[in-house]
């Protein structure tokens, strides 16, 4: 955990505590506001109605147009490359900043995924439903949590400071986040100017705990491809050739083998690692969360933690080869495996592909012939800790819930992240959210803890006060 860079003043204790009074009034209104988005059911995915995209926008672009904030409120859609389609509609607002003050981008997304299978829910996924501190529901969390979030903290916001706020605030509220934001650069590029902003708030990650937030610093890379190896012009019987040439199995598994060392570290040269702290976690967490078997250990070295969040990792996502039903008694002469690769941050996905990709063919046993194909790469993402805003949102959330912020990884990815970096590289950007250890997002029973909810709104008001207080 880094220690902050820029010292900063605590927010004025009358601002504060007029703004707690002004988020826990509105928390009635905040629940049933983010009810009503659940009920919607806005599923980006291609086999899913449209409609109800576009009826999730436009109720998103009603609560943001209420704030009476903006001076401009929109639902937009930008074409996805150059394909002819267009993606999913997004909300867009801006307000100009004043006097000098800095701009915010406040940054959610308004679809959600399939529910998957009705019957592992306990509650219909989208009839929102209360039990105990939660709020149970499919994109009750991921990611309407987070655009209620930003709709309150602006309203609470506007009720304490008043009509003369200073601070900027460009809103972009995305339709296709959990459709791979196909439009999502174009749509930059397409409105580059109302939405450039200092400061990028991206609402849509985990906190450490109910009761401790979290600012995801760090974020991982991804490089996968389809690797085959060939060894044979053609198959053979395995009884009249076999061991005196190789098939290709033995070939791919021998090759995959050198990928990991005898304690399952990655073994490529090349691929970096990052050094920092990490909080720590301990190996019966791990278990617990991944369903390790017993007698199964772990893999790597160093803190669980660095291992997930700053180490590379290499895994077979699936294979092509002859099917046990269909197997032969025949010599393979040709087999796939697709590769996903994490790469840590600090390392660009180009260097991270040309690390692995030496190593494939450098490591080819017994001369077979290794090629690679369908290459895609996410670059990882770190967050500059040094920068005046961290030093802010820090302060922010730790009056907000009473407790500092600790700076977490993400062994996953979020791609967009590097389009926003491409498109405003000045800004700083502070990645959020609502979530926290048993959210389940993506998942059937997927919740949002109301706590975390309130102590989420409040911070982003009082960021957003300090931010006004710069100008
Ligand atoms: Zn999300």
């Amino acid at each position: 955990m880094t220690v902050s860079q820029h010292p900063v003043q605590p927010t004025d204790p009358a601002t504060v505590s007029e703004l707690a009074e002004a988020v826990q009034g509105g928390l009635p209104r905040t629940v049933a506001d983010l009810s009503a988005l659940v009920r919607i059911p806005s599923v980006s995915w291609d086999a899913f109605d449209p409609a109800h995209v576009a009826a999730s926008a436009d109720a998103v672009a009603a609560l943001v147009r209420d704030t009476g904030l903006f001076d401009d409120v929109r639902v937009s859609r930008a074409p996805i490359g150059d394909t002819g389609q267009h993606g999913q509609p997004a909300v867009l607002a801006r307000r100009a900043a004043r006097d000098g003050a800095p701009t915010v981008l406040l940054y959610a997304h308004h679809d959600v995924q399939p529910q998957g299978d009705d019957a592992a829910w306990d509650t219909p996924p989208f009839e929102p439903t209360l039990k105990g501190d939660r709020l149970y529901g499919r994109g009750a969390s991921d990611d309407k949590a987070g655009v209620i979030t930003h709709v309150a903290a602006l309203r609470a916001v506007r009720e304490v400071l008043g009509d003369d706020l200073r601070v900027g605030v460009s809103l972009f509220v995305e339709g296709e986040e959990e459709f791979g934001s196909r439009s999502f650069a174009d749509f930059l590029v397409q409105h580059r100017d109302e939405l450039a902003a200092d400061v990028i708030v991206v609402a849509d990650s985990d906190n450490w705990s109910t009761t401790v937030p979290a600012i995801t610093v760090g974020l991982r890379g991804n490089v996968t491809f389809r690797l085959t190896v060939r060894t044979l012009a053609h198959a053979s019987h395995s009884g009249m050739l076999g061991g005196a040439v190789p098939d290709a199995m033995l070939a791919l598994v021998k090759l995959l083998a050198t990928l990991h060392d005898d304690r399952g570290s990655v073994a490529v040269e090349g691929l970096t690692s990052r050094e920092a702290d990490h909080p720590e976690q301990s190996e019966e967490t791990l278990r617990e969360e991944s369903g390790l078997l017993e007698g199964v250990s772990p893999i790597g070295t160093g803190p669980i933690l660095s291992r997930v969040w700053s180490q590379p990792s290499i895994t077979v996502t699936g294979i092509d080869a002859p099917s046990v039903a269909n197997a032969s008694n025949t010599l393979i002469p040709e087999a796939s495996v697709r590769i996903s690769a994490r790469i840590a941050p600090g390392q660009t996905a180009a260097s991270a592909y040309a690390a692995l990709e030496a190593h494939l063919l450098s490591h080819a046993p017994f001369g077979a012939h290794v090629e690679i194909e369908d290459v895609d790469q996410g670059e990882p993402f770190l967050v500059d800790t040094t920068g005046w805003a961290i030093s802010e949102a820090t302060a922010a959330m730790t009056e907000g819930w009473g407790a500092a912020p600790v700076q977490t990884g993400i062994g996953g990815s979020i791609p967009f992240i590097a389009d926003l970096v491409a498109t405003f590289p000045e800004a700083q950007i502070l990645v959020t959210g609502v979530e926290d250890p048993d959210t389940r997002a993506h998942s059937p029973n997927e919740s949002q803890h109301l706590g975390v909810l309130h102590r989420a709104i409040l911070s982003e008001a009082i960021l957003l006060a300090r931010l006004d207080a710069r100008a």
